[in-house]
């Protein structure tokens, strides 16, 4: 790492918990492979301790940070200004701090949408099926019908949460509707859906996700992606795989959210390669 000194300007990530977070690790080797003087740390924030956190942040001079669980959706009233696409998602990942006032972007979406692009996977005209209503998942909706996905099928534990997503996905103009978990595989042609996203934390670590929706019915030209991410495939995956189809996990949209983000809070081009080179031996580590 460069050496920290008094010229040195800071970023940081807040949430709760952080201790986990693989952010330090990417944006300080961003930094150092670009020799710039900058350091980047995780801070654990309590919900009521938020407003504090942001007044410390921006009184200490940082140039800007990451927002995750459960603050996402809580620092937007203490934002100044807030980026179109975070407005519509509802959530805010990326903080810029300029001359004591803060801009609110939300980089989620893009970051998937980068992902597939990898991939080379367009959402244009795709019908999609998306697991989950949480806060990755209202990221990955928007953008999907931004970038002109052709309907998108909303399927979650607690069917209000996905039908209120439905709504929102509805009102931009892209079909969508909305069933609990348990009615996706009787209600939806499954071999019709040409795009599978998992954005539930069930397949994380040691927990199954066989039962989220019936892989088996799904068809062989199906992409199947999971927004989680470690050293093992999880188990939507590994099946998706057996059966021969494309299996996407969730590291690059972690490389690409952070990505974007940097050029927000440098305005600099990342060095991705060496970025997704650390972040895949640090995976190898994550059960
Ligand atoms: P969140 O806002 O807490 O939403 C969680 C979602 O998962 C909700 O739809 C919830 O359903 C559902 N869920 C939770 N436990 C479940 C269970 N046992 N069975 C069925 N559904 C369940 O979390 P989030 O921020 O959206 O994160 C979701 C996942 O995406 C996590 O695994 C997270 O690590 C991952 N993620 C990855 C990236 C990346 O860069 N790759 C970025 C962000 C998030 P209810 O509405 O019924 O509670």
């Amino acid at each position: 790492m460069a050496t920290i000194n008094s010229e040195t300007k800071l970023l940081g990530l807040i949430g709760n918990p952080t201790r986990h977070s693989l952010s330090p690790l990417i944006y300080n080797t961003a930094f150092r492979v670009l020799g710039l003087n900058m350091a980047y740390m995780a801070f654990t924030v309590e919900r009521d301790c938020l407003e504090e956190a942001l007044t410390g942040m921006t009184a200490l001079g940082f140039k800007g940070f990451n927002v995750t669980i459960p603050h996402k959706e809580a620092v937007i009233p203490y934002l100044d200004s807030i980026h179109s696409e975070a407005k519509m998602i509802g959530a805010v990942n990326t903080v810029v701090i300029n001359q004591g006032r803060l801009y609110g972007y939300n980089t989620d979406g893009v970051g998937f949408l980068r992902s597939l692009e990898e991939n080379n996977i367009t959402p244009v005209d795709k019908e999609i099926v998306l697991l989950g209503a949480g806060g990755a998942a209202k990221a990955v909706a928007t953008v999907l019908a931004l970038k002109g996905a052709k309907g998108i099928i909303i399927a979650n534990r607690s069917l209000s949460r996905g039908q209120e997503l439905a709504a929102r996905i509805n009102s931009m103009g892209v079909s969508s509707q909305a069933f609990s978990l348990g009615d996706l595989s009787k209600k939806v042609d499954l071999d019709q859906i040409d795009i599978v996203i998992n954005a539930t934390p069930v397949g994380m670590y040691q927990n199954k996700n066989s039962d989220l929706i019936a892989v088996n019915s799904l068809s062989r030209h199906c992409i199947v992606c999971d927004l989680v991410y470690g050293s093992k495939k999880s188990s939507l995956l590994q099946q998706a795989q057996k059966l021969g189809l494309a299996a996407i996990d969730g590291s690059g949209m972690l490389l690409y959210q952070a990505a974007e983000a940097f050029s927000l809070f440098t305005g600099l081009v990342p060095p991705v390669a060496e970025m997704r080179k650390e972040l895949d031996v640090a995976l190898c580590q994550i059960m």
